[in-house]
This record gives C-alpha cells, sequence and structure tokens, in this order.
C-alpha cells in the first residue's frame, strides 16, 4: 500500500465539499502543461464518475496542441476565449479545485473572478510556498507531480473504484510529464506502485508516451534542429547552456503554442552542462524557462533575476524588456550567482 502523505483531515474537509457539492469548478495555472491538465482533467472524470454532472475545467489560455487528444481536453473551458461563460460558472460554482500553482498570481487574469467567487476553495498542489487563499490547502512539495496527489486524494476518499481508464489517463500523463518521463525527480518508490495500479486500470502507458513526446510537426522538429546548431551557447566554466529565440525567429517556423516544450532540456544532454536556460520572445513579455540536474537550484535563479519561481530542478519566470536585456540578465546573473 501507499503511505498516507496528505493529512487525514483535509482529506475530510475536502470530502464533504465533494459530497456535499453540485457545481465544480477546476482552475489550474497559465500555460498549462502535462501536470496541470493531467490533474484537472483526472479530478473532472472522477467526479463525473462519482455522479457530478456540473463540472468544469477552466484554464487561463490555451494548452498545447499535443495534449488535444487528453479525454474531456474538448470540454475545457478557456477564460481568454469565454471570459463571460468561465465567470458565470466560478460564480455558480460550490467548490473551485485549485490545482497545481501556489498563488493567484498563477493563474493570471483568471485570479480576480477565482478569489470574488463565493464557492469553497481546495488547494492541490506541489510547489513550495502556498499563498493563503484556498479554504483546504494541501500543498506537499515532495510529491512529483499534482496529477499524483489527485491519486492519492481519490483514494483515501476510499474511492480508488471510482477511477475509470480516462481518470487513469490523464493522472499517468501528469506524472509523466512533471518528471520528463521519469527521468527526474521520480526516484520515490511509490510512484511506480500507482503506475502499477493505473495500468491495472486500462491505460496504455506507451501510446500516451508517443501521443506527447512523439508528435512534432515538421516545423517543430527544423526549429529544433535549427536552435541545437545555430542558437545554443555554452557556459562550460559554469557547466551552463542558453537558447534564445526571438519573435522573428519563431515566426520563420510557424510557431504554434507549445512548438518549443522541451528544447530548455536538449542541453543537459551535454556531458558537462547542468544548468540550462531558454528565453523566448513572446508576444507580451520575455519567458525564461530554467531546467538543472542535482543541486542546482533553478527556482532560486528565477526569483532572484526574473521574478519567478517554481521547483528546484524546473523553474520559469516572466520579463517585461527586450530579449537583449533579458540575456544581460541571464548572463549577469550566471556570472555572480551562488547558492
Ligand atoms: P516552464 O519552464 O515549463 O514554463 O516552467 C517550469 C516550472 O517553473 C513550472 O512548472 C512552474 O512551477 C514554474 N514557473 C514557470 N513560469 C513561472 C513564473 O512566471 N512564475 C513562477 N513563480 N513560476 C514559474
Ligand atoms: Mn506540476
Amino acid at each position: 500500500m501507499i503511505t498516507k502523505i496528505i493529512q487525514e483531515e483535509k482529506i475530510q474537509k475536502a470530502k464533504k465539499y465533494v459530497e456535499k457539492g453540485e457545481r465544480f469548478v477546476i482552475v489550474t495555472h497559465v500555460s498549462p502543461d502535462g501536470d496541470a491538465l493531467g490533474a484537472s482533467l483526472g479530478l473532472y472524470h472522477f467526479l463525473s464518475a462519482y455522479g457530478k454532472d456540473q463540472v468544469a475545467v477552466v484554464v487561463p489560455n490555451v494548452f498545447p496542441s499535443f495534449y488535444r487528444w487528453m479525454p474531456g481536453s474538448k470540454e475545457i473551458v478557456i477564460y481568454e476565449k469565454y471570459p463571460d461563460f468561465a465567470v458565470e460558472l466560478l460564480q455558480k460554482a460550490d467548490v473551485i479545485f485549485c490545482l497545481d500553482f501556489n498563488e493567484p498570481k498563477r493563474i493570471g487574469k483568471l485570479a480576480q473572478p477565482v478569489l470574488e467567487a463565493p464557492g469553497r476553495r481546495v488547494l492541490i498542489d506541489h510547489h513550495l510556498n502556498p499563498a493563503d487563499f484556498c479554504r483546504v490547502v494541501m500543498s506537499y512539495p515532495e510529491m512529483s507531480s499534482t496529477s499524483e496527489m489527485i491519486f492519492r486524494f481519490i483514494c483515501r476518499m476510499g474511492l480508488f473504484e471510482l477511477i475509470n481508464k480516462e481518470t487513469a489517463t490523464c493522472i499517468y500523463t501528469g506524472m509523466m510529464t512533471d518528471t520528463g518521463a521519469f527521468t527526474y525527480n521520480s526516484n520515490q518508490t511509490e510512484i511506480y506502485t500507482i503506475i502499477g495500479e493505473l495500468i491495472k486500470k486500462g491505460i496504455d502507458k506507451d501510446w500516451i508516451y508517443r501521443q506527447v513526446y512523439q508528435v512534432y510537426s515538421e516545423s517543430r522538429l527544423r526549429m529544433l534542429g535549427y536552435v541545437l546548431y545555430e542558437k545554443m551557447k555554452l557556459y562550460p566554466e559554469k557547466r551552463a547552456a542558453l537558447i534564445t529565440l526571438s519573435q522573428a525567429e519563431l515566426n520563420r517556423f510557424g510557431y504554434q503554442s507549445g512548438d518549443t516544450e522541451g528544447f530548455v532540456n536538449q542541453p543537459l544532454a551535454i556531458e558537462g552542462v547542468d544548468f540550462s536556460a531558454f528565453i523566448r520572445e513572446d508576444k507580451k513579455y520575455i519567458k525564461i524557462s530554467l531546467r538543472s540536474v542535482g543541486e542546482f537550484p533553478c527556482n532560486l535563479f528565477a526569483s532572484r533575476y526574473f521574478n519567478g519561481g517554481g521547483h528546484k530542478n524546473a523553474s520559469g519566470g516572466e520579463f517585461d524588456g527586450s530579449l537583449d536585456e533579458a540575456i544581460r540578465i541571464f548572463e549577469r546573473g550566471l556570472a555572480e550567482f551562488t547558492y
């Protein structure tokens, strides 16, 4: 059996909300990734299987196309596209689940309507330092994904039987993507106990892997080639690497949201590199992604130089300025950063 990680009192409180609630909204962070979507859709399918027929997943903005195969993804309400509908759902919700984020800022423009909604909020998350905006706070940074927490939450309510193939598929997707397909942050043995249970529920883990990692468009693969050949700068004495892409470069390769997902991990394949940064010029801001292997604390680097945060080995931030400025800040940071 798996260890009881989540405090009993929190489980019981949330369970009551689940039993009594009629209308549910599940929200997750901006630019939802596999774990954000996996946890949200996993919980969505579970609540549906439990008999709740008014459950909605609301996300701030679009998610990558390589998650569109996920069961339930077509039902997701994108706030940027349907703000009025999303606000109506939130206003009527008895319970609002806040998944895979630790502070309202992480849901962007959704923050205000979520905070103003009268429903009870439940946080389920694995980021450090949760802000105080939910009645029930299940925050366990030692968990490798929020999706894993959803599995644990359902089991602890005594409702393992209600996990169907759809729920299991979504949970597995989140567990897989937040650990780079179990290549980092993935040494807890219970992860594999859980995967065993998910396989018994009928998931095809090899198929899920292919849907997420082997569905590049031609232009995306060519952009990766370009990035690796021309745009990767190494800082050998710092055991670090940097990739940058401007708007013009993104346009040249017909950039679609999600196309650069995973680029930041590539330099870590080089022997002697254990810190990698990717700086991308988005329309509204400069997006910074940081990854490391071992002890280098990406989250400290992200918060110190880019007002961001995240996990030790995977963090990010946003910068309001030019791409060149962001690069200068990165290089200055690299030169002086100690931890
Ligand atoms: P990614 O590089 O995939 O966008 O983000 C990796 C991780 O860093 C995310 O899971 C999240 O925890 C964190 N992160 C990314 N962007 C931000 C940001 O702007 N602010 C904060 N606080 N964390 C971020
Ligand atoms: Mn996560």
